[in-house]
C-alpha cells in the first residue's frame, strides 16, 4: 500500500506524528507533497515567500532522490489527482485550525472521499492541538492564566520517535520546482531548515535560557531565542522543545510564552472572526482616524520616537521585531495615533516572516486593548519611558538609526530636547501627553 504526505507548515521529519501515520498506512512507498496554494504563495509578501522557498527546498534535499514533489493550484484538485495517480490508500496532514486552513482542508477532505481516500490528521502545530484544554464545564478559555494552568495539568505527549527510513515514492506526472525566490533588497533572513531550527534551539538553551526571564525584554541584548519563524513553519515542533525545557525560573519563562503561542491558536480556533475583526465588541464603534502620512511615517519608523522608529525599520531589515518593540510600535499606532489595530496588524502581515495569524491578530488586539485579556486600554505605553527602561544605554535604537550614532546617552530616546538635534532625524510626530489625553477621551466614549 502507498500514502502520501502532504507538507503545510510541517516542514520537517523528525518529530512528525503525521509521517509516523503515514509511514504506517504505506509501506511501499509515501510520496512526500507539497501544493504551492495560489490563494497563499500569490498572497505571501516577498520576505516570507522567499523564506517558504528556501524551507521547502532544504526539506527537498532530505528526501534524497525523490524530492519533495511541489504542485501548483487548488488542493482540492491537486492532492486528489496525485493520491489517485500512485493509487494511495490515505492521504496524511497534521491538523491545521486557522479559518482558511480548516475550509480548505473541509473541501480537500470531501474531494478525497468521493474517491473513497480519507484525508487523517495526526497531530497538529501544538503541544495540545486547539479545542484540548477546556474548563471543568466543557467551556473554553478566554483569558491566558487559567488557560495557562490548565494547559500545563493537561500536559503534552513524548517528541515522537523517528521515523526510520521512509520509503519515499516519486509521484512521477507534472511537478513543480521550488520557485527561485530572490531575497527582497535590504532583507536579511535567517539560515530556514531543519537542521538550522534544532541548531539554534540548542544554541539559546545552552546560552541565554537561564536568564530568559530577565534577558527577553531588552531588545538591545537581543537574547531571544528567535524561535519564531522556525516554530511558523513547523521546522522543528514546540513539543520537541518543551522536552528540553527544565525546571528554572528561565525555563518557566520560555514555557509560558510557547504557552501563549497556543492559547492564541485556541482563542481563533473558538472566534475565527477575531482574524480580523474586533474580539471586544464595543471597540469597534470607538472613534478612530482614517490613515494617512502618519501611517506613512509610522511604516518607514520616521515618528521622531527613536525606540519605535528602530522597531520598525528593524521589521523592514530582518522581518522579525523584538516582542517588547512590537507592544511599543502597536501602542503607538492604535494609541498616539488613534489608528485601528488592522492597519498595523496588516503592515506586520506583509513583513514578519514569522507572521502567524493567530499571535499577530492577538497580539495587536491585546496591545489595541479590544482583546483577550487585554492590557487595559487606559494603560498607554510612554515611548521614551519605556525606551529609557528596556533600552537603557540606548544599544538598540542606535543599531537601528544611524542617525543616533553620537547623541549621548542621556537624550537617545528624546533626541528633541538636545539644543542641536540630529538634523537628518524627525522630530516628533505627535506630542505624547497629549495624545495619551485624547486615546483615553475616546476610550471613556464607549465605556
Ligand atoms: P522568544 O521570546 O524567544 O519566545 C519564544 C517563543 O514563544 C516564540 O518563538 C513564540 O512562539 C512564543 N511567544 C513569545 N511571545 C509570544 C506572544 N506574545 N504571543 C504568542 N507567542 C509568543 N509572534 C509570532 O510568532 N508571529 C507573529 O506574527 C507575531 N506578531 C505579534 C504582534 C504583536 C503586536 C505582538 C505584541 C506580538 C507578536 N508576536 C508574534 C509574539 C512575539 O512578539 C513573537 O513570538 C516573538 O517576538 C518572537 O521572537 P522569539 O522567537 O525570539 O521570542
Amino acid at each position: 500500500a502507498r500514502s502520501v504526505m502532504w507538507f503545510r507548515r510541517d516542514l520537517r521529519l523528525r518529530d512528525n506524528p503525521a509521517l509516523l501515520e503515514a509511514v504506517d498506512a504505506g509501506p511501499d512507498g509515501v510520496v512526500p507533497l507539497f501544493v504551492l496554494d495560489p490563494r497563499l504563495w500569490d498572497s505571501a509578501p516577498p520576505a516570507r515567500r522567499a523564506y517558504l522557498a528556501r524551507s521547502l527546498r532544504d526539506l527537498s534535499a532530505r528526501l534524497g532522490d525523490v524530492g519533495l514533489h511541489v504542485v501548483r493550484g487548488d488542493p482540492a484538485e491537486e492532492v486528489v489527482r496525485v493520491a489517485r495517480r500512485v493509487d494511495a490508500v490515505s492521504v496524511h496532514v497534521a491538523a491545521e485550525h486557522t479559518p482558511y486552513g480548516r475550509r480548505r482542508d473541509q473541501a480537500v477532505a470531501a474531494a478525497l472521499a468521493d474517491h473513497t481516500l480519507p484525508l487523517v490528521a495526526t497531530g497538529s502545530a501544538y503541544a495540545v492541538s486547539p479545542g484540548r484544554v477546556r474548563k471543568g464545564d466543557g467551556g473554553r478559555y478566554r483569558v491566558f492564566t487559567p488557560f495557562y494552568a490548565t494547559w500545563l495539568e493537561h500536559g503534552w505527549r513524548s517528541p515522537a520517535t523517528d521515523a526510520g527510513v521512509v520509503p519515499w515514492l516519486a509521484a512521477g506526472g507534472r511537478t513543480h520546482q521550488v520557485p527561485e525566490v530572490p531575497v527582497p533588497a535590504g532583507l536579511t533572513l535567517p539560515t530556514p531548515g531543519e537542521d538550522a531550527a534544532h541548531e539554534r534551539w540548542r544554541a539559546f538553551v545552552a546560552r541565554d535560557l537561564d536568564d530568559y526571564g530577565t534577558a527577553r525584554d531588552l531588545p538591545g541584548d537581543d537574547r531571544t531565542s528567535r524561535m519564531s519563524v522556525h516554530l511558523r513553519w513547523g521546522e522543528i515542533h514546540p513539543r520537541t522543545m518543551l522536552a528540553a525545557l527544565g525546571r528554572g525560573a528561565g525555563a518557566e519563562a520560555y514555557r509560558r510564552e510557547l504557552a501563549f503561542r497556543e492559547f492564541y491558536a485556541d482563542v481563533l480556533d473558538q472566534r475565527p472572526d477575531s482574524a480580523w475583526d474586533y474580539y471586544s465588541a464595543p471597540f469597534a464603534a470607538m472613534q478612530y482616524d482614517s490613515p494617512g502620512s502618519d501611517l506613512v511615517a509610522w511604516k518607514e519608523g520616521r515618528t521622531g520616537f527613536p525606540i519605535v522608529d528602530a522597531g520598525m525599520r528593524q521589521l523592514l531589515a530582518q522581518g522579525w521585531m523584538h516582542n517588547r518593540v512590537r507592544m511599543i510600535v502597536a501602542s503607538f499606532l492604535v494609541k498616539d495615533l488613534h489608528l485601528e489595530w488592522q492597519h498595523g496588524a496588516r503592515h506586520f502581515a506583509e513583513h514578519l516572516v514569522d507572521f502567524d495569524l493567530a499571535s499577530n491578530q492577538h497580539g495587536w488586539q491585546w496591545v489595541a486593548g479590544s482583546g483577550t485579556d487585554a492590557s487595559p486600554y487606559f494603560r498607554v505605553f510612554n515611548p521614551v519611558a519605556q525606551g529609557r527602561k528596556f533600552d537603557p544605554d540606548g544599544t538598540y535604537v542606535r543599531r537601528w538609526l544611524p542617525e543616533l550614532a553620537d547623541v549621548p546617552t542621556a537624550s537617545v530616546h528624546e533626541p528633541w530636547r538636545l539644543t542641536q538635534p540630529p538634523a537628518d532625524y524627525p522630530s516628533p510626530l505627535v506630542d505624547h501627553a497629549d495624545e495619551r489625553r485624547e486615546a483615553l477621551r475616546r476610550y471613556e466614549a464607549i465605556r
